[in-house]
């Protein structure tokens, strides 16, 4: 309960209507005015630790003291754990509208550390000084100021040494992370595996040159047990596994689920008979050790005679997100960009992952084949996609076709004469698919939205 009869002032905002000190999550707060600053509200939930500084400026941290993520009206930082920072901002009427995107480079990354933490440390000093009068404080000041001390105080030491300290640390456990679906860029990554075990996709350079390769049980043991270290109780925030690299999918089932084994010695799952869709977050939020299933992504070419008992023994073991690359529904799309997946194959796929209440994420590569291609694209992607017994808990992506000069896509496609989409093109073949898609009123729509590889970082 806030102390307004003692002490009556204007809460800081946290939307038009409500004061951040009625915002459920936040169990404790604390605001105050700094000396010669702005007012400030403390705000410390289940999951992280807000410092709102006046009603422009919100800087969020782990529980572990990483910066994370810094908003204003206009802009957004979102700093990731290998310390790269993507960068939004809101474009104006005159600029076109619309948000733009783009990843820091890292002196730049480092420069957002610096200029944050000296305001974070006056934050802490306020508070550690009696002289500070408390304006509004959640559940009291005392208790307040007692559970937000430790992981302020981690904050404020969060300088730039400190973060590129916490960047090595990551890169030794991590290396680093290529790529995730949208929806888990807050898992927890686990790498099972490294690289890729095809590599041979023309459009993909993800893990080009990297040696592919399956962890021992040990190994990877060793590896969560460095990772669980390293998040701390930055994972009270992480909702699922990610299990990684790459296609870590295309395992054997017996070493998969050895696999998951190893998982859930350290860590816990839900239990296979709660339905994949039901998992709410009281389950895994604010827990450091819970999670609501392991995610992954998967190929269509692979291991095609696993079967829906195989499927199962995978859900049971605690597999509830897949995510299949289809690319395209035309075959001789597929068969130019070297993916020696075929649309009945990743169809097949979807309906044994569904038939075992397993989430699904198709992803489609929009803009690739070009306009020698777009038609038998947007045709049989739409067929195929509205073949898949996809629902509202499934995802469809749209993920724009990213060509580097000199790789093996540009080679072939200056080679086979194929016309590049313009930005317009590909934003309209999308609408295409969209528009093409019909979906079964009882399962409901999935899910759709863009998959931006290039804006990735974790
Ligand atoms: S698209 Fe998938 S299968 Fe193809 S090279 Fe990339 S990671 Fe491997």
């Amino acid at each position: 309960m806030s102390d307004y009869s003692q002490n009556p002032v204007e809460a800081l905002r946290y939307q038009a209507q409500r004061g951040l000190d009625n915002v459920p999550g936040y169990a404790t707060g604390l605001q105050f005015q700094l000396s010669d600053g702005p007012r400030v509200y403390i705000a410390l939930s289940a999951t992280e630790l807000v410092l709102y500084l006046g009603s422009d400026l919100a800087v969020h941290y782990d529980l572990k003291g990483r910066l994370v993520k810094i908003s204003d009206h206009e802009q957004f930082w979102r700093r990731s754990l290998s310390g790269r920072v993507l960068h939004s901002r809101k474009l104006i009427a005159e600029e076109g509208g619309g948000i733009a995107r783009g990843v820091l480079s890292d002196g730049d990354a480092r420069t957002v550390v610096q200029q944050i933490q000296p305001h974070t440390t006056a934050i802490y000093e306020a508070i550690q000084n009696a002289a500070t009068q408390i304006e509004l404080a959640r559940p009291s000041a005392a208790e307040a100021r007692q559970r937000i001390t430790p992981v302020l105080r981690l904050a404020a030491s969060f300088d730039e040494p400190a973060a590129a300290r916490d960047v090595q640390q990551f890169q030794a456990i991590y290396g680093r992370v290529a790529v995730l679906p949208p929806d888990q860029y807050n898992a927890l990554v686990l790498q099972a595996t490294e690289g890729c075990a095809y590599a041979g996709c023309t459009f993909c350079g993800l893990y080009r040159g990297v040696k592919h390769r399956k962890k021992s049980a040990d190994e990877f043991r060793k590896h969560i047990h460095d990772a669980v270290r390293y998040h701390g109780d930055g994972l009270r925030a992480r909702r699922s596994i990610f299990l990684g690299e790459a296609n870590a999918l295309t395992q054997p089932t017996s070493i998969l689920k050895e696999f998951f084994h190893v998982i859930a010695e350290q860590l816990e799952l839900p239990p296979p008979e709660q339905p994949s869709s039901g998992i709410g977050a009281s389950w895994w939020l604010g827990d450091e050790k819970r999670f609501d299933g392991i995610s992954s992504f998967l190929d269509a070419f692979t291991n095609t005679n696993r079967t829906a008992a195989d499927y199962r023994e995978l859900r049971n073991g605690g597999l509830r997100r897949v995510y299949i690359g289809l690319e395209s529904g035309a075959p001789v799309l597929l068969k130019w960009l070297r993916k020696p997946a075929t649309p009945e194959a990743a169809l097949k796929c979807v309906q044994l992952l569904k038939e075992c209440d397993i989430i699904v994420g198709v992803i489609v590569l929009i803009g690739a084949g070009g306009r020698e291609h777009a038609a038998a694209h947007v045709r049989e992607t739409i067929r195929v996609l509205n073949e898949m017994p996809l629902g509202r808990n499934d995802y469809i992506y749209f993920s724009p076709l990213v060509v580097y000069p000199g790789s093996q896509y540009d080679t072939q496609a200056m080679n086979d004469a194929v016309t590049p989409l313009s930005v317009e093109e590909v934003h309209q073949q999308e609408q295409e698919i969209r528009l093409g898609l019909r979906f079964n009123l009882q399962r409901g729509k999935p899910y759709l939205a863009r998959y931006e590889l290039e804006t990735f970082v974790y």
